[in-house]
């Protein structure tokens, strides 16, 4: 025999048994995401290289190391996104749909980073992006957090994560906090307790710094000049506005000024939805402003706010919750034996399914004895058996079994199936 062929490395296969799970919190988010008048768009998991490079930021763990790069056939240098920001933008400006109007979109699908694997995280992954643009907020930014809310209450989830912000300010307030950052974190006690990666980060993105998932440096980063010092009165503004926002709708929070995000393109607000029951890899739901990415993209300045969430990350926290774990059985497994059976089985299905638009019916397909068919059919988990065999087709019926009650088997005639499945069984 030959070897058997897995799966790549920190990719995973969703199997029958899970892929319901994931179709059941699909469906919740997707309806809260329409109480806000959301709209979906679909994008390609493919592009151009040097989209993510301009947006991301050259010198960030994704473009430094995550990124799934390769020429393709015309020698063209592609990417699987890491994330799903860029490519939203780059299909709304693309697309002119950004021309003297708002949008608020959202997207669901892969993301690729080549990390190290571990529990809860992945080299594919999968996340919910919202993007809103066209307004300058608080109010929008507002929306984005009583939406994501709004997800924990309709998935039971809304006492087990915690909300921390934090405002990154302008470009320029942020030059002059970076500035005063790599002062202190070139002072000799400090430098000596950065890592590597950190020391190299000095000069290039000293804020990510902050970011450091590190134990050891905990202790300078905490000591460090903190962000919301070096906020202008506008900027201060929107912050206050929008923590005032949240407080009117009863929503608690916590201000985190280390709060920085991974990504270059954020400015003002910043926010993460995290827990501490998945261990290191907490943050399940990321986003904030990022106004400036609009016209690094080529687009006319506008605004732009967004979020993402890591659908692997909030389905491990959903684990135990019976509220989406259901497996949908078939209602009826159809047994057929004997040649005329498996052909007039088939005819009598399709019927079926016309008449029942919800019904789930398997057939069985490739014959066998009556003995290994009502085996096949007591595991597919239905409730009940329909039964064709040479008798019930010689006289024009069908035989019904309870699958999951003791009560004998009967025959009805075929025509009268569809009123008896109606008064009996599907009521
Ligand atoms: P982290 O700090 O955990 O590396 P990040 O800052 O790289 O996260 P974002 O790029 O903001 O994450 O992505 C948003 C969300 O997507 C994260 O909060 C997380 O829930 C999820 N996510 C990110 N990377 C992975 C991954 N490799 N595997 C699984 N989920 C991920
Ligand atoms: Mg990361």
């Amino acid at each position: 025999m030959k070897e058997k062929i897995q799966v790549v490395r920190g990719m995973h296969d969703i199997l029958p048994e899970h892929s319901p799970r994931w179709r059941n919190v699909e469906a919740v988010l997707s309806e809260a995401l329409s109480a806000y008048a959301y709209e979906e768009i679909r994008l390609p998991i493919v592009e151009k290289t040097e989209l993510f490079k301009r947006s991301i930021g050259e010198v960030t763990d994704i473009v430094e190391k995550e990124m799934y790069t390769f020429d393709d056939r015309n020698g063209d240098s592609l990417t699987l996104r890491p994330e799903g920001t860029a490519g939203c933008l780059r299909a709304c400006l693309e697309h002119g749909l950004l021309h003297q109007v708002s949008q608020r979109l959202w997207y669901i699908g892969p993301m690729f980073r080549h990390e190290r694997p571990q529990k809860g995280r992945y080299r594919q992954f999968h996340q919910l992006g919202v993007e809103a643009y066209g307004m300058a907020g608080p109010d929008i930014d507002a929306e984005l957090i009583f939406l994501t809310r709004r997800f924990w209450r309709k998935l039971g989830l809304d006492q087990r994560l915690q909300l921390q912000i934090n405002s990154l300010g302008t470009v320029e307030e942020r030059q002059a906090y970076r500035e005063k950052l790599v002062a202190y974190f070139q002072q000799g006690v400090n430098f000596v307790k950065l890592d590597e990666d950190s020391r190299r980060r000095l000069h290039s993105n000293p804020l990510r710094i902050l970011d450091t998932k590190n134990p050891d440096m905990q202790e300078v980063v905490t000591n460090a000049p903190l962000l919301p010092e070096y906020l202008g009165a506008e900027s201060l503004q929107h912050y206050n506005a929008f923590k005032e926002l949240l407080s009117d709708s009863g929503l608690s929070f916590v201000e985190n000024p280390r709060l920085v995000r991974g990504l270059d393109y954020y400015s003002q607000t910043v926010f993460e939805w995290v827990t501490t029951e998945l261990g290191a890899q907490g943050t399940v739901c990321a986003g904030g402003r990022y106004d400036g990415l609009i016209s690094q993209l080529g687009g006319k300045p506008s605004h732009a706010v967004g979020f993402a969430m890591g659908m692997e990350r909030l389905l491990g926290l959903l684990e135990s919750s019976e509220r989406i774990s259901a497996r949908a059985n078939p209602h009826i497994y159809l047994i057929l034996v004997g040649e005329q059976a498996g052909r007039s089985g088939l005819t009598l299905a399709e019927r079926l399914r016309d008449e029942f638009a919800a019904l789930r019916l398997q057939v069985h397909c490739g014959g066998g004895s009556f003995k290994s068919q009502f085996k096949r059919a007591d595991r597919s988990g239905a409730e009940f058996a329909l039964i064709m065999g040479e008798d019930e087709v010689r006289n024009r019926q069908v035989g019904v079994k309870s699958l999951r009650k003791e009560a004998e088997q009967i025959a009805i005639d075929q025509d009268e199936l569809m009123s008896y499945l109606k008064s009996a069984i599907w009521k």
